[in-house]
């Protein structure tokens, strides 16, 4: 049996409060072990010099699901746009995949292992696309991946709240969906806004009427909060909030903070939703506010969704906001798509400009949001790829979280206004390492309730990342030496080594299968999928998913 030492690197492994010292990693049967007093390894790998980091885990990242297709079929100009884009790759390992902005699965795997990272998660999956979404998934090579399902938006969820039904009943429900579409968690977008849409509603607040149902995003937010606790869901409500994108809109985030009542919950792409409304162009940072609410609440987390500069193409399920953005689009043209009435899609292509206020500003009030907020387990590093940028950009976005000159280079360059202006100017922290393994490995581990995910512990998964030490944080995150997937050697120097299929992460909490009853009538009157195949079995998770292994994650023990 194989054992293998990575020697006389420096470690940084945040959950075991272990801050770079210089420590072997010892690997057997695709965990982390430890040996015992004279036993020997039977390979040794040196890597004196070098940064030793647990796997990176992306918990925002759009990479499998209706609308990633229909954002890659929208921007074909991306697909094309590589250096040689038709050519085989030069490596034997790799197959055929196109890059830019939405790249396809097989480069979604490939580009996210060069980089160090080992596991993605897919945000917003819809119950009745679950299937679609996870043989996407499982096309992407070596990563882990797992989603959250969609609920907040669907009829028979905004119906039963509406008439009053009994919590547990409603509590079932999300036990019921979760379960059937082999999910990690859940996310809310826009509570009760995608439906109103579809009523002609423009826009709603946290405490006004959906026309229809008469129920605001406050009993939205708040029902579903409670039902994950009392589920047990390791990974609390993720929550992409009302008014994304609208100026004035960190009202509506706090407000929404405010309607949790001290349930736990994840907001995210907090960027997006971190809005005043002063100054000459009534567009205003306020990340301050913000990360004095997060500071306040220790029930909530976040991540950021960095904005990127450059074209990307923006794929959310909150059609509504997508409707009002799309004057906006770049190249214009634009999709708006929904299936089942469970909540809806919008793809608008955006090009985000260095010289345009909004956009500088954008880019301003997300690095804010990271410096600011004070306890890096709570904030988690992404772009909310693609909308705020590709997750390609992250080595960049680390340099200017780490590296105080370079990021003032950077926003020297920016709209004057924002240049001078911008309190962003006046932030003198950097990043430690320490903390950027945190943001980026330990902190999504533990929200997501991966407890041998993240960190480098004995009986860890051998998910490991190791950077050569450089001043230059950008490249130094951009190729790591060396990366583990499982213990095998999936990437050395930006070079695929080996594409083993990744695993699937999905919870499975109980709840009381009496719903079923309810469900099978209303699918039969309402929906256009049989209730009989709309449930994933195991051995069909695992057919979708290429293969890969099954990785359920524990629940939490609940009080009832
Ligand atoms: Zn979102
Ligand atoms: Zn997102």
């Amino acid at each position: 049996m194989t054992t293998l030492r990575l020697r006389g690197g420096r470690v940084i492994d945040p959950a075991n409060g272990v801050d770079g010292e210089l420590r072997d990693l010892v690997l057997r049967d695709g965990r982390i072990v430890a040996l015992a007093p004279g036993e020997a390894a039977t390979e040794e790998i040196d890597i004196g010099g070098c940064v030793a980091m647990a796997g990176g885990i992306d918990m925002h990242t759009h990479i499998g699901g209706g609308k990633v297709n229909l954002a890659r079929l929208l921007m074909p100009e991306m697909q094309r746009a590589g250096p040689n884009p038709i050519a085989l790759p030069d490596n034997p390992l790799e197959l055929a995949s196109c890059g830019g902005c939405a790249p396809g699965t097989l480069a979604t795997g490939y580009r996210y292992v060069e980089m160090g990272y080992t596991a993605a998660f897919e945000p917003a999956m819809m119950a009745c696309n679950a299937r679609h979404t996870h043989m996407e998934m499982g096309d992407t090579p070596i990563l882990d991946h797992g989603a959250y399902v969609m609920l907040g938006n669907d009829e028979l969820f905004l119906e039963m709240l509406s008439r009053g039904a009994d919590f547990q009943r409603i509590r079932d429900y999300v036990g019921w969906t979760i379960n059937a579409a082999k999910a990690m968690g859940v996310k809310v977008v826009n509570p009760g806004g995608i439906s109103a849409f579809k009523f002609n509603q423009r826009k709603l607040d946290v405490d006004e009427n959906h026309v229809h149902w008469q129920v605001t995003p406050r009993q939205v937010v708040h029902t579903l909060a409670k039902a994950l606790r009392e589920l047990g869901v390791p990974h609390p409500l993720h929550i992409h909030g009302s008014n994304l994108g609208v100026a004035g809109n960190i009202q509506s985030t706090l407000e929404t903070i405010a309607a949790l009542e001290g349930l736990p919950a994840h907001l995210t792409h907090v960027q997006f939703h971190a809005y005043g409304s002063e100054g000459p162009k009534k567009f205003s940072s306020a990340a301050l506010q913000l990360a004095e609410a997060v500071n306040a609440h220790p029930n909530v987390s976040i991540d950021v969704g960095q904005i990127m500069f450059g074209q990307t193409v923006t794929a959310s399920g909150d059609t509504m906001r997508q409707h009002a953005q799309s004057g906006l689009a770049s190249p214009r043209k634009w999709i708006g798509a929904d299936i089942e009435c469970e909540a809806g899609c919008g793809v608008v292509p955006f090009r985000y400009r260095d010289q345009n206020f909004v956009n500088a500003l954008q880019w301003a009030i997300g690095l804010e949001i990271f410096l600011l907020v004070d306890d890096p387990w709570r904030v988690v590093l992404t772009t909310d790829h693609p909308n705020g940028g590709p997750f390609t950009s992250y080595p960049h976005l680390i340099r200017l979280l780490m590296d105080r000159s370079f990021r003032a280079e950077q926003l020297a360059r920016l709209h004057p206004d924002v240049a001078t202006n911008a309190a962003l100017n006046a932030i003198t922290r950097e990043l430690s390492l320490y903390e950027i393994a945190i943001m980026t490995r330990a902190a999504p581990a533990r929200l997501l309730g991966l407890k041998d995910r993240g960190h480098l512990g004995a009986g860890a998964a051998a998910d490991i990342a190791v950077y050569r030490e450089d001043a230059d944080r950008e490249a130094m995150f951009a190729t790591p030496a060396y990366v583990f997937k499982d213990g095998a050697l999936v990437a050395r120097a930006g070079r695929i080594t080996a594409v083993p299929v990744g695993g699937t992460h999905f919870v499975a909490p109980d709840y009381d299968r009496g719903i079923e009853t309810m469900l099978r009538k209303h699918h039969a009157a309402q929906g256009g999928v049989n209730f009989d195949q709309l449930a994933i079995g195991h051995d069909e998770l695992c057919g979708c998913c290429n293969g890969g292994r099954l990785l359920p994650a524990a629940c939490f023990e609940t009080a009832s």
